[in-house]
């Protein structure tokens, strides 16, 4: 099982959201983002699943859930969400790789992932691992990252740009790091088992000169006017999916929660600091209140 595990993506010792985020000049990335979420999360639900949450910029945005997951590769980034959001029995932070996610089938009842497909070299492969944890009908809001976007094809048409922005295969821009065909993302999801409810594009003004000469608040009203173009074109170089998950299936058992990532026996058996796989007997350690799931202790 472990032989054909695609390359994971690492932001360990990242300083991710100070340098990108808190300094890096993007308010206006930021704020687009929270509407865009605002308009497809459903307003209250118990289990959220966050993929990705990387130091929990967008946690808080999810109030309306009694429980969040917080699920990223990078212990570290974990760490900086925990001193953000306290250790409140709200959040659960676990350290696992999204190709093999540690939880019993149909267990959430949302999950989003956002900023974190684009670095999925094997993309559908993750939005079936997503589809098996969500009971039938539930929400899941997907960010991707658009090869398709204005500039793209502005650079194609002047051959600034060797690759083409209309093909469906994945772009590579940068080790790790994917742009996304928004009819391959359609085609991944669907035969995932989803079917696509709404699509906003989001962030269209994302070039510097304008950032620097338009007013934030502005900017941001006009990208909020044209998100809800989404679902008719997308140009935009980030695209939010609400995809609902098809209604086959049962729910979890109360109680279940993890299962082994190795082996994917469950329920796992808790200790104080472990949970321990009832097939293979591996060990999966509670470290300083997150789960780790990476490889077991
Ligand atoms: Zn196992």
């Amino acid at each position: 099982m472990s032989d054909d595990r695609p390359p994971v993506c690492n932001y360990d010792g990242s300083d991710y959201q100070t340098s990108f985020w808190e300094q890096g000049g993007r308010a206006y990335e930021d704020q687009v983002e929270a509407i865009a979420l605002r308009r497809l999360l459903p307003p209250s639900g118990n289990l959220l699943l966050e993929i990705g949450a990387g130091a929990g910029r967008n946690t808080p945005r999810y109030q309306g859930f009694e429980r969040v997951v917080l699920l990223d590769y990078s212990y570290t980034q974990l760490q900086q969400a925990q001193s953000r959001l306290g250790s409140s029995a709200r959040f659960i932070y676990v350290a696992a790789d999204a190709y093999r996610l540690p939880f019993v089938p149909a267990l959430f009842e949302a999950a989003t992932m956002i900023r974190t497909l684009h670095h999925m070299a094997d993309a559908p492969r993750v939005l079936h691992q997503v589809r098996k944890v969500l009971q039938p009908g539930a929400v899941f809001i997907l960010e991707y990252a658009n090869k398709q976007n204005l500039k793209a094809v502005l650079r194609y048409a002047l051959r600034r740009q060797s690759w083409s922005p209309f093909t469906l295969e994945p772009v590579e821009f940068a080790a790790l790091n994917f742009d996304f065909h928004p009819r391959a993302v359609r085609e991944w999801l669907q035969t995932a088992g989803f079917k696509i409810a709404r699509q906003l594009t989001v962030s269209h003004y994302r070039m510097e000169t304008l950032k620097r000469w338009v007013p934030l608040k502005l900017l941001v009203a006009m990208d909020s006017a044209a998100q809800l173009t989404g679902d008719w074109w997308q140009l935009s170089p980030s695209v939010f999916v609400k995809a609902q998950a098809s209604d086959d299936g049962s729910l979890a058992k109360p109680g279940e929660f993890f299962c082994c990532p190795e082996c994917g026996g469950y329920p796992l058996k808790e200790e104080t600091q472990a949970q321990v796989c009832p097939n293979c007997s591996r060990r999966w350690l509670l470290r300083d209140g997150i789960y780790d799931f990476r490889e077991a202790g």
